[in-house]
């Protein structure tokens, strides 16, 4: 079972208008609601694969509950409940491709709650073979909160991808307890660098071994429609991908570390984990829902991929 953490949920609200008017009323005949957070959206490619997924995190209030009863079936759920109320994160799609978004900041954990929910994660481990930590943390939470989540699973020997970014990445590569993959894409290389990471193989090969990524086995950088690049150990690979039709490739992130989860859990090789990660990305882009995958489409891309070892 591989099992997805999403401590700061939303209820993802789309509008799309033709156009948005200012300071008049806007009216959207179809509104779209999606349960959302990065590592939700991990959960559902996932469930799309076929694996077997445990989702888990913090809910609250009215829109917690939407959000559990809209997990896909095939998926079990064992969230913690906190005082708060879940947020709404809204996009407005309007005036010809703009995206205008409005995100709630979310609930504040109490102390209490940050420390239960570090016990309710511990008991999921028992069953768990993978552990998927993505996306921001909640007020009230402190900055080396993932920090905890990776030394529990890793007391329990579960591999961890971690997907965030920011002050708690930074936080997690400058502690002792290291997770198995991180996958930054380009910008979050730069924001923790503090210089321009480009798509430049022989810059990304020199980053990678900056000392500050020491200790993680997989580094997986995406470079949307460049693929990725990777670090195992002391191997580089590059993955080379065809163009794509692409409809909305938000998400495709999340689908990317689905895939690196995935991978690990049936213990597949190298090519094949960058593999997986990168079709899942691919054809979350290609689909207008996000964290959402056609998997009919998935055998033929695969076979268009190329991975090679620099
Ligand atoms: P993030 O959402 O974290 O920024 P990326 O945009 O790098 O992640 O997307 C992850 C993966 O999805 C990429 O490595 C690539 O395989 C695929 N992908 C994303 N955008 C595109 C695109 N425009 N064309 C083709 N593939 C894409």
């Amino acid at each position: 079972m591989i099992l997805t953490i999403t401590m700061n949920p939303s209820v993802d609200v789309a509008y799309p208008l033709e156009r948005l008017v200012l300071d008049k009323v806007n009216r959207v005949p179809n509104a779209r609601k999606t349960a959302g957070g990065k590592g939700l959206n991990v959960t559902r490619v996932l469930a799309e694969v076929g694996d077997q997924v445990l989702a888990s995190g913090c809910l609250g209030g009215r829109l917690g509950d939407y959000i559990e009863d809209n997990l896909p079936e095939n998926v079990e759920s064992a969230f913690f409940r906190i005082a708060g109320e879940t947020r709404n994160c809204v996009a407005i799609l309007h005036d010809d491709g703009q995206q205008t978004e409005i995100l709630e900041a979310g609930p504040t954990l109490s102390e209490q709650e940050a420390q239960d929910f570090l016990r309710h994660f511990e008991q999921l481990l028992d069953k768990t073979a993978v552990v998927v930590l993505s996306g921001s943390l909640p007020a009230g939470l402190p900055t080396d909160y993932y920090v905890r989540l990776v030394n529990l699973a890793q007391q329990a020997g579960r591999p961890v991808v971690l997907d965030c970014s920011g002050a708690s990445l930074e936080a997690v590569l400058r502690s002792e307890h290291k997770p198995t993959v991180i996958k930054p894409n380009n910008d979050e290389l730069s924001d923790l660098l503090g210089f321009e990471v480009t798509k430049d193989i022989d810059q990304l090969k020199t980053v990678l071994q900056d000392d500050l990524f020491a200790g993680i086995e997989w580094i997986v950088v995406s470079l949307g429609a460049g693929g990725a690049f990777a670090k195992h150990g002391d191997k580089f690979y590059r993955v080379t991908i065809p163009k794509i039709d692409v409809v909305n490739p938000v998400g495709s992130g999340d689908s990317t570390v689905a895939g690196i989860a995935s991978a690990i859990f049936h213990q597949e090789s190298d090519q094949d984990l960058l593999k997986k990660a990168n079709v899942l990305g691919m054809l979350n882009a290609q689909e207008e829902m996000t964290g959402h995958v056609n998997m009919a489409n998935y055998d033929k891309l695969y076979q268009q991929l190329k991975v090679e070892e620099v």
